[in-house]
Order: structure tokens, then C-alpha cells, then sequence
């Protein structure tokens, strides 16, 4: 259950930064290459907020593709399925620069004043937080028999 210890670090970064505010969404992005299946993603988090300020919030999954960059010509390629290869000029010498992510990119998070103002009007933005940190990064890959 590769998805269910992804979901658990999800809930535990997100719930020190939302600081005992209720979350409404949590804002993925997933790398091609991390072999997230997104609708194991989301029920694993489903059943992991249960019970945290997390619970009823919505999960949404970015999926990014997998690009390379050709170190002869410096072209950017989006790679549908291997071999990773140059779509300029078909050299094998490339370097990833996308695929790989696995973060949580932005918290929309209950506004407290809001809720205690309805007289305003409801259009107001979302506290949206952008974290951008890839913290999600590195050792998860490590573990992925460890359930
Ligand atoms: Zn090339």
C-alpha cells in the first residue's frame, strides 16, 4: 500500500502547517514516474483524515508528466513511454527535469474570520498557502514495501 503511506505523510505535513485550522483542500502534485495510482491515492486519503482537522477535505491530484532534456540540443521532451529519448533530435543523453514530484502544493484552509463574519460575502479567496516545498521528495521511495 504504497498510497496509504503517501496519504499518511500527506496528513501529517498538512496538519502542522494548518496549524488546528480545518483544511477544505490539499493540493497534490505527482510525478509520472512515482507510480501514484490517483484513486488509490484518494480513498487512502479519505480514510486516513478521518478524525483529523483534515476530515471532509478534498484531495486534488496534479499529475505531471515525465519531461527530459536533451544534453546535445537542449530540447524539452514529454516522454509518454520509455525509452526516455530526444524528440529533437533523438539522442538517448538526457536529463529529467519533470516526473518525479511528489509534494503538496498548495492548502486551502477554513477562514476563520469568515465564519464568524456572514455578513461578508462568501467570495472572499481562500486562504490558500502556497508550499511549494518538496519535502515529499527523497526517502519515500525507500519505503514502499515497509506496509
Ligand atoms: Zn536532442
Amino acid at each position: 500500500m504504497h498510497e496509504l503511506s503517501i496519504a499518511e505523510a500527506v496528513v501529517g505535513v498538512v496538519s502542522r502547517h494548518a496549524d488546528g485550522r480545518c483544511v477544505k483542500r490539499v493540493q497534490m502534485r505527482i510525478g509520472h514516474l512515482r507510480q501514484v495510482v490517483p484513486s488509490a491515492l484518494e480513498f487512502a486519503f479519505a480514510l486516513v483524515i478521518e478524525g483529523t482537522p483534515l476530515q471532509g477535505a478534498e484531495l486534488a491530484i496534479e499529475d505531471v508528466p515525465v519531461v527530459v532534456r536533451c544534453r546535445s540540443c537542449a530540447t524539452d521532451t514529454t516522454i509518454a513511454e520509455f525509452p526516455f529519448q530526444c524528440g529533437g533530435c533523438g539522442a538517448f543523453d538526457v536529463q529529467l527535469v519533470a516526473g518525479e514530484e511528489l509534494l503538496v502544493d498548495a492548502l486551502e484552509l477554513e477562514d476563520e474570520e469568515d465564519e464568524t463574519r456572514p455578513s461578508r460575502r462568501r467570495q472572499t479567496r481562500p486562504a490558500t498557502r502556497q508550499l511549494g516545498s518538496p519535502f515529499l521528495n527523497g526517502p519515500l521511495g525507500d519505503n514502499d514495501c515497509a506496509l
